[in-house]
């Protein structure tokens, strides 16, 4: 069933007005689910994300200067509003992303959990003091904003990739410029409608979208007012943004892909795993970063896992994120898509089965049928890549020690699961595994109060938790002497 779109605003914000691109263009977004266009907004360019960086530049005095207590009110106005106004951000989201509408609820949900930590743990930004050798000195570190911060933000998650990175940046006293995906910018304008709403004042928070990614980050990155940058998205652009914030010496977080492997032990609770693997692999029809990706089974019960995967799959409903039941929505677009079918092909013509889908579905949008492969073997794309769909591809393996060697084999390390009742070997795996994130029997390990991020080509850096705040905050080390 289709929803009106509750869209107010299609322009840049900047210093608290809704303007258009200093070219006047616009580009269209559209819905992966029908290809039809939603809306157009404002084509920014590097022009006008300048523009945004002198507004957030010329506000970071007077907002870092604010109280912490000033700015965790208008944090807390954020998340009550960005509650009251949940079904309209999961419209937004659904409609330029295509998730099913209940999960897109549930990140907007998400998303607002950010804005409520860290309107708290903005007020507990604390430094130490730290004792002199001799007594006329006092020696303080002190805890400050970076500054102005960039946020470059993917569409798989387009509410609460953006809140993750704004609310402890905001919160800290740092200002922004937030530039998201330009296949989701109209999530992020929402936002930012509801935080001037919230009573943000002008320059705290603005806004460029636009189709121009590169040239809009080499202007952010080319300007020294820009103390930080904080991206979620694909390993080459990560890369890409590192090499060139060494010039101004920018902070960094980075958040990449991943290849999640998801192991289960014969002596897990084929239950409690089925919950996990089908929450880890089919949230965004497997579009996010911690998806788990190669699914590695003890070979004493992989024929029961098989059989238990195709039956959850084939009565999941694939369709529009708006319809009744619908639990796959489509790929983002026609790459994503081709991605997913190219490992399923990849797989097959090495010697994998599909025991259940594994063809495009017909018709309007970008959809894929949920699939189960066996006999996946490391060398196939589904084992090595990232796959960014819903693809269940199941590995046997023989010990604990080899499941560890196939889990670590992997450039990548975001994150990694498992799957067993014996409180030792969890422990073990857990310690074992080169991951920044380990779900124990969990396939949901995301939390707002937790550190999230990567290991080796999965990025650097943390957020949520402390860590998240700490992202946004330089040490000052204050000697004070001569004190008599
Ligand atoms: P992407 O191509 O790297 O895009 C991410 C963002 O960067 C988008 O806003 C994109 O803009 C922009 N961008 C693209 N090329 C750029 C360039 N040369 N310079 C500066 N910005 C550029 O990633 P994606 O494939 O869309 O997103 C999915 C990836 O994000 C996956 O690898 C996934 O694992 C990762 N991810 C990681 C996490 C995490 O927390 N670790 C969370 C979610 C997703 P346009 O939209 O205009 O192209």
């Amino acid at each position: 069933m289709a929803r009106p779109a509750p869209i107010k605003h299609t322009d840049l914000f900047i210093d608290g007005k809704w303007i258009p691109a200093l070219g006047g263009e616009t580009f269209p977004v559209r819905n992966p689910a029908t290809g039809e266009e939603v809306a157009r907004v404002a084509d920014g360019g590097p022009r006008d994300a300048l523009t945004a960086v002198a507004a957030a530049h010329e506000a970071f005095p007077a907002w870092s200067g604010e109280s912490a207590y000033f700015r965790s009110r208008i944090l807390r106005n954020w998340y009550d509003l960005m509650n009251a106004h949940r079904d309209e951000i999961g419209t937004l989201i659904t409609l330029e992303n295509g998730k099913p509408f209940p999960e897109a609820q549930g990140e907007s949900d998400y998303a607002a959990s950010f804005v409520e930590w860290f309107a708290e743990e903005g007020k507990r930004v604390y430094g130490r003091t730290i004792p002199p050798r001799t007594s006329d000195k006092r020696l303080l570190a002190l805890r400050q904003p970076v500054g102005v911060i960039a946020s470059i933000t993917p569409w798989n998650f387009p509410a609460a990739m953006a809140t993750r990175k704004l609310a402890p940046a905001l919160a800290a006293g740092c200002t922004a410029v937030m530039r998201p995906a330009s296949q989701t910018p109209l999530t992020a304008i929402r936002l930012v409608e509801l935080w001037e709403e919230a009573g943000g004042p002008p320059g705290t928070l603005n806004l460029v979208t636009g189709r121009a990614a590169r040239p809009i980050a080499d202007a952010l990155l080319g300007d020294a007012r820009v103390r930080k940058i904080t991206f979620t998205g694909s390993t080459a652009v990560g890369q890409e943004l590192m090499a060139k914030a060494a010039r101004n010496m920018q902070r960094l977080s980075l958040e990449l892909g991943g290849q999640a492997p998801f192991l289960v032990f014969a002596d897990a609770d084929l239950d409690t795993v089925m919950k996990g693997l089908i929450a880890s692999k089919y949230r965004n029809a497997g579009q996010a970063c911690i998806a788990s990706n190669r699914i590695l089974v003890e070979a004493g019960v992989a024929g029961e896992l098989t059989r238990r995967s195709a039956e959850a799959t084939r009565s999941l409903k694939v369709g529009n994120g708006f319809d009744e039941g619908v639990a796959i929505g489509p790929m983002i677009d026609e790459a994503g898509r081709e991605k997913v079918l190219a490992h399923i092909a990849d797989a097959r013509a090495n010697g994998a089965t599909v025991v259940e889908g594994g063809r495009a579905v017909e018709g309007p949008g970008y959809f894929v049928e949920p699939t189960v492969l066996t006999g996946v073997r490391p060398g196939m794309k589904v084992m090595e890549e990232e796959t960014f769909g819903p693809v269940i591809a199941i590995a046997p393996f023989g010990s604990e020690e080899e499941a560890l060697a196939l889990a670590n084999a992997s450039p990548f390390g975001l994150a990694a699961y498992a799957f067993t009742q014996d409180a030792s070997r969890a422990w073990r795996v857990a310690e074992g595994l080169q991951y920044g994130i380990v779900g124990l029997n969990d396939g949901a390990p995301s939390a707002a109060q937790a550190p999230f991020g990567g290991m080796k080509l999965s990025g650097m850096g943390r957020e949520g938790g402390v860590e998240g705040m700490d992202a946004f905050l330089e040490t000052k080390y204050v000697s004070w002497g001569h004190i008599t």
